[in-house]
């Protein structure tokens, strides 16, 4: 998006644009965001789009702004893919794929000027010059504007491994450590239930949790037990709340209705009833339509003597809770909290330590949940950025 900007905003010939990335080929990350349906961004109004930022929100909210949801479509349009709104309110492109959508705009931008260099991991400066390692050693390379839009540190074999950040910090900028974001978590499984159910999904259910200072949140949808613990839908939603806590105090209770929209009196006069020589399981799946994952819940969570008391199996059914030990490591994580500190940039996302130099993407110190969000966002910073280095380079910058 950076480059696209500059390479738009320039007279023809006036400026050379290079693009150099660390992979054998470029957007490993965006290919793989396809294979999960390439969820561009959220047709919601756009305050409430806006919030999904949580504390960086005044600060991207210009730039989301400058490229909203409409001008994202747009531009994938204008590439040839059209979008449509999913029931959620997702957007994603027709095909659903990442694939087509980055072969028309490589080749747009290589018929605009754009030079691609793989192969090249940058590695800081040497003198004024950009330092890359490449294949054939190590190479210099001279920029009069630089964008680094270098990712975070999540899935590191698709190229964003996060080895930038001491050399920001080297430089004086100020940074917050990398952390997990729209994470799974470890839960201290029995045997049981890490041999008989890792993989099985829970569905539906309803997470509850509090945050760090005291609000409730609540998720209604689907995760999955693993080896580890948990993951997926409702757990990447509340994941940042959550890791807060374990940060602050070591770990953290998640609470799961098994049975949403069963009241919970209700469920405990069905619970009540005489179950016969049925087998406990038999007599919660018929009153309260648990089994399978779920079952495997109640009992790894409640003690028998709660199990044998309906009105407080009906309680367990309605909060179950579930510790949450620590955050799965970075390196799974769908995306990346902390980096650059909107403090060390301006308005335009240049570096106030380093002038000349813009940042980013997901480098940058936000974080959102999944949602078309995290996609949004990059686009619109790196158009910003690649902005900054029109007005940089002293010229005309539209928009
Ligand atoms: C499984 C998965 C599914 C996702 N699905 C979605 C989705 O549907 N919707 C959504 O909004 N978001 C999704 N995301 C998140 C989204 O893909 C990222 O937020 C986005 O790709 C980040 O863009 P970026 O350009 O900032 O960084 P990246 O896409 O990580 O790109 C950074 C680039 O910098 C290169 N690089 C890093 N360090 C160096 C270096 N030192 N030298 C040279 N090059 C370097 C890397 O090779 C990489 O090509 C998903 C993420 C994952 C992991």
């Amino acid at each position: 998006m950076a480059a696209e900007a500059v390479l738009e905003g320039a007279e023809p010939g006036a400026v050379t644009v290079d693009l150099y990335d660390a992979m054998p080929s470029v957007g490993r990350k965006f290919l793989l965001a396809g294979k999960g349906g390439l969820n561009l961004t959220h047709s919601e109004p756009h305050d409430t789009f806006l919030s999904r930022y949580g504390k960086a929100r005044d600060r991207l909210a210009p730039l989301l702004e400058a490229f909203d949801a409409a001008a994202l479509r747009a531009w994938a349009g204008a590439l040839g893919i059209e979008t449509f709104v999913g029931s959620s309110g997702r957007v994603f492109p027709a095909g659903m794929k990442a694939a087509p959508l980055l072969r028309a705009w490589l080749a747009r931008l290589r018929a605009a000027g754009l030079t691609v260099h793989a192969r090249h991991r940058w590695r800081g400066w040497s003198g004024h010059e950009l330092l890359f390692d490449t294949p054939r050693g190590a190479r210099t390379a001279p920029a009069d504007a630089v964008v680094l839009a270098l990712g975070g540190g999540s899935w590191p074999q698709l190229g964003s491994d996060g080895a930038w950040a001491p050399v920001l910090a080297g430089r004086g900028v100020a940074l917050s450590p990398l952390k997990p974001v729209n994470c799974g978590f470890d839960v201290r499984w029995s045997e049981h239930v890490r041999t008989r159910f890792a993989g099985a999904p829970v569905k539906t259910v309803v997470a509850f949790a509090t945050d760090i200072e005291g609000r409730e949140h609540r998720q209604p949808g689907e995760f999955v037990i693993t080896e580890h613990g948990v993951e997926g839908g409702v757990i990447y939603a509340l994941s940042a709340p959550l890791r807060d806590r374990i940060d602050a105090e070591g770990s953290v209770t998640l609470h799961l209705d098994l049975a949403p929209g069963r009241e919970a009196a209700r469920l405990a006069d069905e619970l009540a009833q005489p179950r016969g020589r049925r087998s406990l399981s038999t007599h919660v799946q018929s009153k309260a339509g648990l089994k399978g994952a779920k079952m495997a819940l109640l009992r790894e969570a409640v003690s028998a003597a709660d199990l044998a008391d309906p009105a407080r199996l009906a309680a367990a059914i309605k909060a179950l809770p579930l510790q949450l030990v620590s955050a799965r490591p970075l390196a799974e994580a769908i995306s990346t909290g902390g980096g650059v500190a909107f403090d060390a940039l301006d308005g335009q996302l240049m570096l106030d330590a380093v002038p000349g130099v813009f940042c980013a993407g997901e480098m940058l110190d936000w974080e959102a949940p999944t949602g078309g969000y995290l996609l949004a966002a990059c686009l619109a910073t790196g158009r910003a950025a690649g902005l900054g280095a029109c007005r940089w380079l002293g010229m005309k910058a539209e928009g």
